[in-house]
């Protein structure tokens, strides 16, 4: 039997299309968020559709074989190489961060190791912000070194540091804007104008600065990696990763990577991650008000030795922070006083926050960082990263303002 004619596409990709009078170029990021990367089939669907399949069908032995030598965007052979529901993430994805392409993968840990693996070869250095999320860490510490990278730590808030790291043959620099849980903020520019003078690739780990407050690739990021498990879905559902950067890097570097090596994201999951994209804008615009809020509210409470927040004007880099992202973010860290003891006798009396070390959700979250996402590093690395033992992170939600201030009040009263 052979297939249907070929599904008309209502493909909105850059350069895919003749131009149009709203050509997608001069769309803002809200619009691109809710039609980017759109494929229609012939059925007319408005929300798009979730293709569950794993194979694609063949209307002739050549039409396969022309296939295997080279397939287009919207020619698709498996779904480890490719589906069109992940397309349209993709496509998405990467007209909102401005990059020419993306390829999205089944976790946010798949990207960045598929970023890095993927370019990286025996004898070539990488220098890191030390300040990195746990697996991140496990990657650049452990693995990389196993096959023969040499990497170089550096304290990502010293810009001395970073220049005397960054070597001639350095191959790429990697790091987080916004660290976690301290939220220390690094100056994106600045490290990209050190390690694009040495040829370097910079590739940036993004989760706290969200795809919608910050610009990556405006401030000099190469290659753009997220978590999209987080503020992308959103709602706490599923895994996802994507990662950013030129057709070039995407399609010659990290797709025959990932492709071969099994890294690939599930349709499903493209599908929910691409209705997530429609409305985070709105979502994690509403968390960081409140992230704000909060923060200036507990800011000098009485059980507080400290609270960070990179748009309060005492966090340590406010300035860079305020230059670098047009909000804060949505997560909080809160330093109480009386270490472990108090900071669990303050988790176990909050009623509406939930004790979840995810972050990025429509629900509140806390964590007590030293001893769970944390807890494999020693009282040295840990003292270093500035996270003590009373320090709490809060990822904030989609919760009423004045209930959260209470529910944190009323915890904080009870220690
Ligand atoms: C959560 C997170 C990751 C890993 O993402 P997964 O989707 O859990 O694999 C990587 N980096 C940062 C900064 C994160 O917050």
């Amino acid at each position: 039997m052979k297939s249907l004619p070929l599904v008309p596409v209502e493909a909105f990709i850059f350069g895919a299309s003749e131009p149009r009078r709203n050509d997608m170029e001069n769309w803002s990021k809200r619009t691109r968020a809710v039609h980017a990367g759109t494929r229609r089939s012939q059925y007319g669907e408005m929300a798009e559709a979730v293709f569950l399949t794993q194979g694609f069908k063949y209307d002739s032995p050549e039409q396969a074989e022309a296939r295997f030598i080279e397939s287009g965007r919207d020619e698709f052979i498996y779904a480890r190489y490719g589906n069109p529901t992940v397309a349209m993430f993709e496509d998405r994805i990467a007209a909102l961060e401005g990059t020419e392409d993306a390829f999205a993968t089944a976790s946010g840990m798949a990207a960045v190791n598929g970023a890095l693996t993927s370019m990286l070869k025996t004898g070539d250095h990488v220098v890191s912000s030390r300040a990195l999320f746990g697996s991140c860490l496990y990657i650049l510490e452990d693995i990389l070194p196993r096959f023969g990278v040499e990497v170089t730590f550096v304290d990502g808030t010293d810009m001395d540091a970073w220049r005397d790291a960054i070597r001639d043959d350095t191959k790429a620099v990697f790091l987080e804007t916004v660290a976690n849980p301290t939220l220390e903020v690094i100056d994106l520019a600045a490290v990209a104008e050190v390690a694009h003078a040495k040829g370097a690739t910079v590739i940036v780990d993004n989760v706290f600065a969200t795809p919608v407050f910050s610009d990556a690739v405006a401030q000099g990021a190469d290659v753009v990696v997220y978590s999209a498990t987080k503020h992308i879905d959103g709602q706490g559902r599923v895994l996802g990763g994507v990662i950013c950067g030129t057709q070039e890097f995407i399609r010659k570097t990290v797709e025959p990577y990932l492709k071969h090596t099994g890294g690939s994201l599930s349709p499903f999951n493209a599908w929910v991650l691409l209705k997530g994209l429609e409305t985070m804008d709105l979502r994690c615009t509403a968390q960081a008000q409140t992230a704000l809020a909060l923060a200036s509210d507990l800011e000098g409470h009485e059980k507080l030795e400290a609270v960070l927040y990179p748009y309060l004007a005492s966090h340590p880099q406010n300035a860079i922070a305020t230059r670098q992202m047009s909000a804060g973010g949505t997560v909080i860290a809160l330093d109480i006083k009386g270490g472990q003891d108090a900071a669990f006798r303050f988790l176990n009396a909050l009623e509406i926050v939930s004790i979840s070390n995810n972050l990025g959700d429509s629900k509140s979250l806390v964590t007590h960082p030293k001893t769970t996402t944390h807890q494999r590093l020693s009282d040295e690395q840990r003292a270093q990263l500035g996270i003590t033992d009373g320090m709490v992170r809060l990822s904030i939600g989609l919760e009423d303002v004045s209930d959260l201030l209470d529910d944190i009040q009323t915890a904080l009263s009870m220690i």
